[in-house]
């Protein structure tokens, strides 16, 4: 059920979206999401997408949106949900978005979808990171603009989670320690690339298919950062077929020894992962650092 609060003030918006009055006729949850609740809404006027949450949780979390996904749109590179409102009210604040009617993927779904992410990230910036904070899952994560990606990766990404996880106490020092040595030697491992225009979560549950039959990105936690974090997250947790990573290459051919990196990059949304969910996290984390020889852990 939406509450009433939420109905009312969706009602109002579409009406005003819409320019005619406009009626939810059924409203039935989508599960699938780790934050929100989320719903499909039918309407006099079509179908849209819902997501709330109680307005003090988690505060500019559907302004971050909004502007993540006009950022996405204005690369014209790859297809996002058009953004039909959000309110952040006394009790509730809610997204509206355009409802991605779900597809059949298209004969050439990961080579098309290769090559679009290839087009995306190869819109960039001055700078690592973007005008605006926004959040990675249900935390805030600091966009703060640096020249360089290791200073970026290193102050922004990695040192935020490991002071969240050190005052959780899921840290210990030694764990501490071999991010610092690996810290070090950051700058000489990850190749200088252009910063990238990231969807910056992107991981299997954050790609749908549009009833074009092609990959749709909702979700995201954009910035402009090394194009390899996208990649490397979508090797986190599998999913994404060869032909991807083919056709990406080709559009967009990556450094020498990229497979290496992966689970340097991976480091960050390893760790807040640990941040948020704790447990065997941590012993992934602790295994790549022995791997890559910060054998302090
Ligand atoms: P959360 O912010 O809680 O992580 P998501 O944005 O991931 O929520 O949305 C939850 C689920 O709703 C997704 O896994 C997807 O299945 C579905 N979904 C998200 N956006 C849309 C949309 N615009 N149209 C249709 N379904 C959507």
């Amino acid at each position: 059920m939406i509450p009433e609060p939420v109905s009312n003030s969706v009602k109002i918006l579409l009406s005003d979206y819409c320019k005619k009055n406009v009626n939810i006729l059924n409203a039935s949850p989508i599960g699938g999401g780790s934050i929100n609740n989320a719903m499909k809404m039918e309407t006099s006027a079509g179908n849209f997408f819902l997501k709330w949450n109680d307005a003090k949780r988690f505060p500019g979390m559907f302004e971050a949106e909004t502007k993540g996904l006009a950022l996405l749109k204005s690369a014209k590179a790859i297809p996002v949900p058009d953004v039909i409102g959000i309110e952040e009210g006394e009790k509730f604040s809610f997204i509206v978005l355009e409802f991605i009617e779900p597809g059949k993927r298209q004969k050439k779904f990961w080579q098309s979808f290769g090559t679009s992410l290839a087009r995306l990230h190869q819109n960039t910036s001055d700078s690592f990171g973007l005008d605006h904070d926004n959040y990675i899952g249900s935390l805030k994560q600091s966009n703060a603009q640096k020249k360089s990606w290791a200073e970026f990766f290193i102050s922004e990404r990695l040192e935020k989670q490991i002071e969240l996880a050190r005052n959780s106490g899921a840290l210990n020092s030694s764990t501490v320690q071999g991010f610092n040595s690996l810290c070090k030697q950051l700058s000489e491992i990850i190749p200088a690339e252009p910063p990238a225009l990231l969807h910056g979560d992107l991981w299997n549950g954050n790609f749908m298919t549009g009833a074009d039959g092609s990959a749709w990105l909702i979700d995201p936690a954009v910035y402009y950062g090394h194009r390899e974090m996208d990649l490397a997250m979508t090797k986190l947790f599998g999913g994404f077929s060869n032909e991807f990573y083919d056709t990406y290459a080709e559009t967009f051919s990556l450094q020498k020894g990229f497979d290496e990196r992966v689970d340097i990059h991976n480091l960050y949304p390893l760790l807040v992962h640990v941040n948020l969910f704790g447990g065997g996290y941590l012993q992934e984390v602790k295994n790549i650092l022995r791997k890559i020889g910060r054998a302090h852990v």
